[in-house]
């Protein structure tokens, strides 16, 4: 069950002539999303073989929800589970998490939580070399099946290879539970692919940049998905969860395919990355994603008003102010955002906007009103 990690070899030195390129690529084994599904936890670890004992990952309130009923579920199923209720996704907590499973003599994990509950169990297992399923409580973003996890180093937010769980399992009844803000970031996130997949075909004509056409796909795919059925996805409805939480997983899976975050992270996310530095009050990843998506849409030619419409029908911010960050704040983030990451090339190029292209840019989508 080890073997988790994806790998990759570009090219092999050898004989010329002689096809050297190998890669790997690294999926859940089992996606199970419905109404009441946990209740299929125990089973499905049985299926995966799993050694007897478990750690069930869990922050203080969903361990209410649900992380003590998944410990529950695990022992009726014969396994010995304990909790171990976890604090946010910070290296001193992956070090905390990482000393208490292997205390525990855990074989493999269960994370039950947001976002940083997986985030801090992907990155506990793939350094303890176990297996873990994933139990998502919300699904603020699309990093719930990725192989990609973000840790908090002090003030820094860091984005570091990590396990691919080996099973997710969605609840939408646990889902629908959560604050609606959070499926309609999720959502937004899955939007923002839109110019994320656009920036990457743009490195490849700018910079030979490898390309997975399968990648691009399905990460264009969930795009799409979302937004024709944006007038479906409302607060305290779980069918919302249902239509919109494949699209989300999708996107996770895109990255796997690819090897990296690009299909679902452009100039979009790096607008957003900037305003986590700049703000005063950052917003969710996925909303900051969004609203980026519209203004680099704007940039690409492309048909920015279909994104803002569709993240408007979800109820999912647009602007700065829905945001609560300032016209200043934006304004600083676009200037920034192309120093973000230099080696990710986007439409915002090397230089990046100049702060009257950046203002006029956030005026005429709409953003800075
Ligand atoms: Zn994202």
């Amino acid at each position: 069950m080890a073997g988790q990690h994806p790998t990759s070899r570009d090219s092999l030195p050898g004989i010329d002539g002689v096809f050297g390129k190998a890669k790997g690529m690294v999926f859940p084994r089992v996606v199970l999303v419905g109404h009441g599904v946990l209740e299929d936890l125990g089973r499905t670890c049985r299926q995966f073989d799993f050694p007897n004992r478990g750690v069930v990952v869990t922050g203080p309130k969903t361990s209410e929800l649900a992380g003590n009923r998944a410990a529950d579920i695990l022992r009726s199923d014969g396994f010995e589970a304990s909790t171990f209720v976890a604090g946010e996704a910070t290296v001193a907590e992956v070090d905390r998490v990482g000393a208490a499973v292997h205390q525990a003599g855990a074989r493999f994990l269960v994370a039950v939580g947001g976002g940083s509950k997986i985030d801090l169990t992907k990155v506990v297992a793939s350094r303890l070399r176990i297996p873990f399923v994933s139990v998502p409580t919300s699904a603020a973003h699309d990093g719930i099946s990725s192989p990609r996890a973000s840790i908090r180093d002090g003030g820094n937010v860091t984005s570091t290879d990590a396990a691919v769980p080996i099973g997710v399992i969605a609840d939408t009844q646990l889902i629908v539970q959560a604050p609606y803000r959070l499926l309609a970031s999720g959502c937004a996130d899955v939007i923002s692919n839109c110019t994320a997949v656009l920036d990457w075909r743009l490195a490849v004509r700018l910079r030979s940049e490898e390309y997975s056409t399968t990648a691009a796909t399905l990460s264009e795919y969930a795009a799409q998905e979302i937004i024709d059925r944006a007038g479906a996805i409302k607060p305290n409805l779980e069918e919302s969860v249902w239509i919109a939480i494949r699209p989300i997983l999708v996107g996770g899976i895109a990255m796997s395919v690819a090897g990296s975050s690009r299909p679902c992270s452009g100039s979009e996310h790096l607008f957003s990355h900037a305003l986590d530095r700049i703000a005063q009050h950052p917003s969710l990843h996925g909303e900051q994603s969004g609203v980026g998506a519209i203004m680099m849409m704007y940039l690409h030619g492309g048909d920015w008003r279909r994104l803002k419409t569709a993240l408007q029908t979800i109820g999912a911010p647009t602007t700065g102010r829905e945001l609560g960050v300032s016209n200043d704040e934006i304004t600083r983030a676009l200037v920034m955002a192309h120093s973000i990451r230099p080696e990710r090339y986007t439409i915002i190029g090397d230089n990046g906007l100049t702060r009257d292209a950046a203002e006029r840019l956030a005026r005429v989508t709409g953003v800075v009103e």
